[in-house]
């Protein structure tokens, strides 16, 4: 059988810490959904398009990855595409506390869903989507933090 995997995000923009995670999760499965889940409650900084347009032009040389978004629980939509394992990572103990309890209610409500949990390398784990954002809104220069593929100067 294929082994699926669903990574879920806001990818409020995609970082160098998600690409880091996606390459070391690929030798583990035989695809990857990187998967955008739309949250009514959280507004973005980038819209739906953008961010998709960023992740598929970041996995675009790599056939093992698929794009995808998604509304409504994460385990439904895991079950829809046929994934039977969720991707998340670690960047520190707050990451973990609150990755436990999802991890744990996923297994129930996906019906044995799996949660596989990387832990950020050290070079990554000050990064985070938040952090970008904030350094955008305050006009600094968030391209260290981003894939290659990401120019923010072509934005409007
Ligand atoms: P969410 O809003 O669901 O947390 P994010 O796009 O912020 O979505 O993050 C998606 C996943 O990527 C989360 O599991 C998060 O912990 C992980 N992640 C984000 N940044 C890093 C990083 N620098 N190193 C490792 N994991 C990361």
């Amino acid at each position: 059988m294929k082994k699926i995997a669903v990574f879920p995000g806001s990818f409020d923009p995609i970082t160098i810490g998600h690409v880091d995670l996606v390459s070391r999760y690929l030798p583990l499965f035989d695809q990857i959904i990187v998967a955008v889940g739309i949250n009514s409650q959280k507004t973005s900084l980038f819209s739906l398009e953008q961010r998709l347009g960023w992740l598929q032009q970041v996995f675009d040389h790599d056939p093992q990855v698929r794009i995808d978004y998604f509304e409504g629980l994460t385990a439904h939509y895991c079950q829809r595409v046929g994934a039977s394992y969720l991707l998340r990572g670690l960047r520190n103990a707050s990451d973990f506390d609150y990755e436990k309890t999802i991890s744990q209610l996923n297994h129930i409500v996906g019906h044995n869903l799996e949660t596989v949990f990387l832990i950020s390398q050290p070079a990554y784990s000050h990064i985070s989507s938040t952090i970008v954002r904030e350094i955008i809104k305050g006009g600094g220069d968030a391209s260290p933090f981003l894939p290659e593929q990401i120019n923010l100067a072509n934005l409007k």
